[in-house]
């Protein structure tokens, strides 16, 4: 068997694992992506049969819940809400989360013991992101639900030791029980049915996401996706938390630095703060980060979530059923 799952009869649908641990359609997942991934992009991607998901590192605790609310209004679909456990206000988000009956939170960039154990408490599904098969281990004993294996093409913040989704999911697969959610590097159809190939039951998609009207990030860092091409993303600020960006005059400062031998404080003072909001939000393209995967060479226009969704399961359903058909 090519991979875990199967069609409905009715070909309208896939059953497996993960689109029945969260209520869905299609086992296609959007990215919680700071400063791209409100309350819009989650509500599109859920009404359109995959699993939105809110963002919550870039929003102060108001606006989250007022993302939540917004989401409500706008979809009765599940969805979640990405909780980066770096973030400052943490124990607000989770609060929020728990007062607005959140069904899912998929955790980030931190320990899975630290909350999975109170959000399950108040019946939510918990998952979370890891870039080795050691982290997806701990995620296991930690009782979460499910584990999403991001591998080093994801943009964003990404793992030190820069394993790549092929050699990543097979590892994780082996390593764990839980159901997994591939992720790093996928943008269509026949991606995802790579890592489905692997052991993935489900593709987590973000850069391909943030090419959407619904993105709330600025139309400038949108175009610039569209147009990078191979090898215009890097991985940097490793001393601090590694991070993928599109090489702009930023990035090229921040290459130098590390080539010149800066050290984690000297790296911080030229990191300074609001970085991401700079790049992503506001559309400053020279002196912002811009965080964003490595398939961005891949992808070509701006469109619609619902089409992206729409063309990711034709082309994984047509590929499946006929992998020969090029
Ligand atoms: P809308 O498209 O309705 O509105 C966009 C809002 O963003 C406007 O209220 C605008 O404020 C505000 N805005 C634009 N640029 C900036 C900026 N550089 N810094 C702060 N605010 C800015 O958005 P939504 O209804 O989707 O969003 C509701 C709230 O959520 C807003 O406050 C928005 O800032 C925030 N948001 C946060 C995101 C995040 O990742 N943190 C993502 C999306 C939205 P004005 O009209 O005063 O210019
Ligand atoms: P900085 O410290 O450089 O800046 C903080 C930014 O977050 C500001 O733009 C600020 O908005 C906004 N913010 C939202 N809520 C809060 C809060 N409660 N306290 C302080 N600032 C807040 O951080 P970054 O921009 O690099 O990262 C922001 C967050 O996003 C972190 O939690 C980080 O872990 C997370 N993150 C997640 C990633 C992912 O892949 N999921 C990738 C990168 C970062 P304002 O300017 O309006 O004050």
């Amino acid at each position: 068997m090519l991979f875990q799952g199967k069609f409905t009869e009715d070909g309208t649908a896939f059953d497996n694992r993960i689109t029945r641990l969260f209520g869905i359609q299609y086992p296609i997942i959007q990215a919680g992506m700071i400063w791209a991934s409100g309350w819009k992009l989650a509500s599109a991607v859920s009404n359109a049969g995959g699993l939105g998901i809110i963002g919550a590192g870039s929003m102060y605790p108001h606006i989250l819940k007022e993302h939540i609310q917004q989401y409500k209004k706008a979809s009765d679909k599940p969805f979640a809400v990405n909780l980066p456990l770096l973030y400052p206000d943490i124990e607000a988000h989770v609060a929020t989360i728990i007062e607005e009956r959140v069904p899912i939170v998929f955790t980030s960039a931190g320990n899975p013991k630290t909350w999975t154990a109170k959000l399950k408490e108040h019946g939510i599904i918990v998952v979370h992101v890891v870039s080795s098969a050691k982290f997806a281990k701990k995620c296991e004993d930690a009782g979460v639900d499910a584990v999403v294996a991001e591998g080093f093409e994801a943009g964003g913040h990404n793992g030190r030791e820069e394993t790549t989704t092929l050699c990543l999911i097979p590892a994780v697969r082996q390593a764990i029980n839980i159901p997994l959610i591939a992720a790093g590097g996928i943008a269509t159809g026949r991606g995802m049915l790579a890592v489905m190939a692997l052991g993935g039951e489900g593709a987590q998609v973000g850069s391909r996401f943030v090419c959407t009207p619904e993105a709330s990030s600025h139309l400038a860092f949108k175009e610039a996706i569209v147009a990078a091409n191979e090898g215009d993303t890097i991985l940097s600020l490793k001393k601090l938390t590694p991070v993928r960006l599109i090489k702009n005059e930023f990035a090229n400062k921040v290459f130098a630095a590390e080539t010149g031998g800066a050290n984690a404080e000297a790296l911080q003072e030229l990191l300074g703060r609001g970085r991401a909001k700079k790049g992503m939000f506001e559309g400053d393209m020279t002196e912002g980060e811009l965080e964003i995967g490595q398939v961005s060479s891949i992808i070509k226009d701006i469109k619609p979530a619902a089409e992206v969704v729409a063309e990711i399961w034709g082309e994984f359903k047509s590929a499946a059923v006929n992998p020969f058909g090029w």
